[in-house]
């Protein structure tokens, strides 16, 4: 009985919501039902004349209009007085004896604060329906967001254990998501060797609040249930819920990427080693040849000989940058360390750079007295592709400074130009593998884009630090930091890390 009275006051309530005279028209029924019966029923009821009113009242509240209950008691009022209190069927006023006055007072009082009783509760109750509805709309929402997700979405908690496992992920790890909330996220997904730097990364973030890793693509190895392992693409981003962190893990395979780009990598490789044997043989051919054609006097073909080793100079430092990349991709560029005199390296470079562009006055300013431990030929080339970038887009010409400014425990060194510049959403990615600007203010400029990150790979390799401001239009300052220790500190640093 509960069960129907409760269906139909969502029937109501629903149709009250879509047609604004629901409500009225079922008062009016149901007033129109009370009248009919308290005439048919006059001795019956007459005892307790304004009980069926008030059912009446308190039915035309419980469903959700207080409007409609409002005119049901006025109704009521008018009806009373003029069908059931003497003088019968007349609406005057002054003939009414004090006691009816006082029972159709006691009457609307009763129902007016019965229906504002029921209308308050109904309120509430619709408010915590709707808050509920919203609950479940938005948990609906979260769900179908996770279940159609294609990348893999997994939620671990402040204490590394899994809390939402999206089906992506089931498919991309081979577990279902029962098998793996409440376990620790690490023990399923991250291979063995990587463990303890997630616990401590985790542990370091809950200490400090600081994440190196959050909020950035990173690409990391992940691990199967069956143990096998594979490249993922992962992104990283903390929640607060109550208080707690929670960790979103967005998680994409790239495993296909991955291998087009060691294929591409393993390519260039192939292709630069190839391309080295006939560049060197053909330079040493042409440079007899040139020799030979000045023996014979004829200088003009010796010149333009002198044109051809001239291109196949440029040629072999691009074939050098191309195996120095492929170095740096399989982690095989080493450095020959030794005592080095920095003044002496940054004048070969600067020197060198004058030779290719004697349009550019390249000065220097400031020395290092003491040696530095590192390698000349690593550093020579560093500091020339900063050198020669600096050159490079300055097309106008502008002056280069090299600026060596020592302090206690490391060098400094700065190259400034006075040239196009990088603007601001470039500056970040001047050292990225393959960035480069093509064309600007109308200009093409040549280059591979592979400079800056092998001199990038050089620096860090000396456990130095790089960077640039710039601003576009100005110029560029490009500086690298190198620490000024000796052998033995080097190696402690080189093992430690
Ligand atoms: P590239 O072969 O294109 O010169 P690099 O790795 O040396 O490759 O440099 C990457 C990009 O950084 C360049 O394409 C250029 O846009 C920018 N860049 C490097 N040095 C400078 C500089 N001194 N001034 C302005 N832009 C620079």
């Amino acid at each position: 009985m509960l069960n129907y009275l409760r269906q139909l006051e969502a029937k109501v309530i629903h149709h009250s919501r879509r047609f604004w005279w629901y409500g009225y028209a079922v008062a009016v029924v149901l007033v129109c039902l009370a009248l009919v019966a308290r005439l048919s029923l006059r001795e019956l009821l007459n005892p307790s004349p304004y009980l069926l009113f008030l059912l009446v009242v308190f039915v035309t509240s419980w469903l959700g209009n207080i409007k409609a209950s409002l005119l049901t008691i006025v109704a009521f009022a008018v009806l009373q007085l003029y069908y059931f209190t003497p003088p019968l069927y007349s609406l005057s006023l002054a003939k009414t004896k004090a006691a009816d006055w006082v029972g159709l007072l006691g009457f609307v009082v009763v129902s007016l604060v019965t229906s504002v009783l029921v209308w308050a509760r109904n309120a509430a109750r619709v408010r915590a329906d709707t808050a509920v509805g919203e609950a479940k709309d938005s948990a609906q929402r979260t769900e179908a967001i996770l279940r159609s997700a294609l990348d893999s979405i997994i939620v671990m908690d402040h204490t590394g254990r899994v809390v939402e496992f999206n089906p992506a992920a089931e498919q991309m790890f081979g577990y279902t998501r029962d098998q793996v909330v409440g376990q620790e996220m690490a023990v399923l997904i991250i291979p063995e060797r990587y463990r303890d730097k997630h616990r401590q990364g985790l542990a370091r973030y809950l200490e400090t609040g600081e994440g190196p890793v959050l909020g950035r693509r990173i690409e990391v190895t992940a691990m199967r249930s069956d143990g096998s392992t594979f490249d993922v693409e992962l992104a990283i981003t903390p929640i607060r819920i109550a208080g707690q962190p929670l960790f979103t893990g967005y998680l994409r395979d790239i495993t296909e990427r991955k291998q087009l780009e060691r294929q591409k990598d393993d390519f260039i490789r192939m292709a630069s080693h190839e391309l080295k044997t006939p560049v060197t043989s053909v330079k040493l051919y042409a440079q007899s040849l040139q020799r030979r054609l000045r023996r014979l006097g004829d200088t003009e073909a010796a010149a333009s000989l002198g044109k051809v080793t001239g291109q196949l100079d440029r040629l072999n430092v691009l074939i050098n940058a191309l195996l120095d990349l492929s170095r740096v991709e399989t982690g095989k560029m080493s450095l020959n360390l030794e005592e080095a005199d920095l003044n002496e390296v940054i004048g070969n470079a600067v020197s060198q750079a004058a030779i290719v562009s004697p349009g550019h006055q390249i000065t220097v300013q400031g020395r290092l007295p003491q040696p530095i431990y590192a390698d000349k030929v690593r550093l020579g080339q560093a500091i020339t592709n900063l050198i020669s970038n600096a050159v490079k887009y300055s097309p106008q010409g502008g002056p280069v400074l090299v600026e060596v400014e020592p302090a206690a425990e490391a060098v400094t060194v700065r190259v400034v130009d006075r040239g196009i510049g990088i603007s601001k959403q470039q500056l970040g990615k001047v050292f990225d593998r393959y960035h480069r600007v093509y064309k600007q203010d109308g200009k093409i400029f040549s280059g591979l884009g592979i400079g800056l990150y092998i001199t990038a790979e050089i620096i860090k390799l000396h456990r130095g630090k790089i960077g640039v401001e710039s601003e576009e239009g100005r110029g560029s300052t490009f500086y690298i930091t190198l620490p000024l220790s000796s052998e033995e500190k080097f190696e402690e640093t080189h093992t430690r890390h």
